[in-house]
């Protein structure tokens, strides 16, 4: 059987709250409860749950997304809580050896970060991906977790978009260019 992750992407204030910096708006609120509950069953399992969460610092001039983007899920300020209940079962779970959150500055969670030692080291081969935006952060790490050999799924109740085309075209890009399976 496949050793799995469960990897939690950006479901931040800011990228999901009505007044969130760069925010999905209702569909990223919509998707809440499912988020949460799957994120509690992946812990409760002992399976390894990552939170990979943005982080800018204020007037970084040399980060490419400052031309893009707002900023957004500045280190240090509340937008970059996480988002309602997915912020309290974090709160209650953290000290799990299971529970691993980190810091990500670029769309992929893999990039400049240790995920994908954190992985190997656990002898993981599937990744379970949740998170905002479908499109933008959840399609760049499912990219690079097909690059890196990994089998991917995507729970489509627990990914959101504030572009539904872009949103739809990514699952089906998930599914038919990089083999995942979409539930
Ligand atoms: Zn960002």
């Amino acid at each position: 059987m496949e050793k799995k992750a469960f990897i939690n992407i950006d479901y931040t204030y800011d990228f999901v709250a009505d007044a969130g910096a760069l925010t999905c708006g209702e569909p990223g609120q919509e998707i809440e409860e499912k988020v949460v509950q799957l994120t509690r069953e992946f812990i409760d399992i002992g399976d390894f749950v990552v939170f990979a969460i943005d982080v800018h610092d204020e007037g970084d001039t040399y980060h490419p997304e400052t031309k893009l983007f707002p900023p957004h899920n500045i280190r240090g300020t509340s937008g970059r809580d996480l988002f309602g209940g997915l912020q309290t079962l974090y709160e209650e779970k953290k000290e799990r050896e299971n529970v691993y959150y980190m810091d990500k500055t670029r769309y992929s969670a893999f990039a400049g970060t240790d995920l994908e030692i954190k992985l190997r080291e656990r002898g993981i081969t599937e990744l379970h991906l949740v998170g905002v935006c479908t499109d933008i952060c959840v399609l760049h790490t499912a990219v690079d977790a097909y690059n890196k050999g990994f089998k991917i799924v995507v729970y489509k109740d627990a990914v959101a978009s504030f572009n539904q085309k872009g949103h739809e075209w990514a699952l089906g890009h998930f599914e038919q260019s990089l083999g995942a399976l979409v539930k």
